[in-house]
């Protein structure tokens, strides 16, 4: 092993010292293998209690009518989730649409959206038109408040409770922690947040940008009083098959809201063919819960090597995990730019390109983005990226397998190592 370390790159000094981190955290990982076992059982029971059959695993062409697979599907993200419907779709472009579906479809003029977490993801700002954007619910006269956390983490309540008024419709709660290096909300917070704001308004519409949680304890915002769970299928629930797609799970008239406005108003869930992608939309969500949970270890161990070095890792070794995102912090572009090389000298795809900074669509400043996935953009596969601006943090997510994720820090690790960054 060790040779064919050496040959990939990798310094003796580095595997040693990655073979002793892991040894510190088999205890963790007994207990991430108990929580895979658990969601393992709960996707196959809402498999089997959708009665999943093998003429769901093809698709259909055109409108797509009496889509059994895709109808089915939905059913089964309903039962996972225990919510009274779901729309998961390859329709949905990716999980800033699936986000933009749910607030675009349920929002009226004249309402008002609440975040009571802070700012939300970068790509939202322009769906609310924070950043001026074409499009933005704030052209359609649609408001947005913001009450941001505590400098300790914890909930303004007395602010959350006094941004709460007659027009606000909808609270949008963030669970990962995103481009921001605060915490990962867990799902009891998350639970207690949101009893906390229909207390004070019971017909506030709550939803969860879940991106990046799925599988990751288990239950999920939806068993603490979320109406509405949506996310990415190129992030956990496709479990590295799924090729595109999002899905928005939750109450029956919310689902509804968002159906007609993703085709249109009088057709709703009754088109959309599912073309070819259903068997990987099974096979991916079947597969999840496990691909998740070797992610999960791959962040963990990730933080332990990265600690050891001296810098900053949220979360850090330690403490509990809600989302598979392991952010690193290195105060300058070098160390975001040498991590990300790392990762991407490791991929099983495009191992040999060199990633660079560039200004992609959505976001206020260059990022640097390593993936060297089988789906394109994918980051439930090992992949990592990270704004160039302060404090110039590296977030590093995925890896289908445990023994990737590993190679890849590794990889990371020596990067970093060999640009002179680790003392
Ligand atoms: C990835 C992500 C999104 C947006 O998803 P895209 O598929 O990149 O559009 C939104 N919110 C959070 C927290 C995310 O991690």
């Amino acid at each position: 092993m060790d040779r064919l370390y050496q040959q990939l790159g990798i310094d003796p000094d580095t595997s040693k010292l990655a073979e002793s981190t892991l040894a510190t955290l088999r205890e963790r990982f007994d207990e991430i293998d108990r929580n895979a076992e658990i969601n393992q059982l709960k996707v196959i029971k809402a498999m089997q209690d959708a009665k999943v059959s093998e003429a769901c695993l093809y698709g259909t062409t055109g409108y797509g009518y009496n889509d059994i697979g895709r109808d089915t599907l939905e059913r089964v993200y309903a039962e996972y989730f225990h919510t009274e419907d779901a729309l998961v779709r390859p329709q949905i472009t990716c999980g800033t649409h699936a986000l933009a579906l749910a607030l675009m479809s349920n929002l009226r003029p004249g309402d008002e959206l609440l975040s009571p977490v802070g700012k939300p993801y970068d790509t939202l700002e322009e769906v609310i038109g924070i950043r001026e954007s074409k499009g933005s619910l704030k052209e359609y006269g649609i408001t947005y408040s913001q009450v941001d956390l505590l400098p300790d983490g914890e909930f303004d309540y007395e602010g959350i409770k006094n941004a709460i008024n007659d027009k606000t419709r909808m609270m949008t709660i963030q669970r990962s922690k995103g481009y921001e290096t605060r915490k990962t909300l867990s799902v009891k917070r998350i639970g207690e947040l949101i009893s906390f704001a229909k207390s004070i308004k019971p017909d506030l519409i709550c939803m969860v940008d879940n991106c990046y949680g799925e599988f990751i304890e288990t239950i999920e915002p939806s068993d603490v009083g979320a109406d509405m769970v949506v996310g990415s299928l190129i992030k956990n629930p496709g479990g590295g098959l799924a090729p595109i797609g999002g899905y928005i799970a939750g109450r029956k008239d919310c689902i509804e809201n968002a159906a007609y406005r993703l085709t249109s108003p009088g057709l709703g869930k009754e088109v959309g063919a599912s073309l070819g992608v259903l068997k990987d939309f099974y096979q991916g969500f079947f597969l999840a819960p496990r691909v998740a949970s070797n992610a999960l270890k791959g962040a963990i161990f990730a933080a332990a090597m990265f600690e050891q070095a001296g810098f900053r890792v949220v979360p850090d070794s330690k403490e509990s995990r809600h989302d598979i995102i392991q952010s690193v912090t290195f105060g300058t572009p070098e160390g975001v730019i040498a991590f990300c090389e790392g990762i991407q000298s490791a991929a099983p795809v495009d191992s040999f390109v060199t990633p660079e900074p560039w200004d992609m669509p959505g976001y206020d400043a260059p990022v640097i983005m390593a993936a060297g996935a089988f789906v394109s953009g994918s980051s439930i596969e090992l992949s990592a990226d990270g704004p160039i601006k302060p404090p110039y943090a590296v977030y590093f997510q995925g890896g289908l397998t445990f023994e990737h994720a590993k190679f890849g820090i590794m990889k990371a690790y020596q990067s970093v190592k060999n640009a002179g960054l680790i003392k």
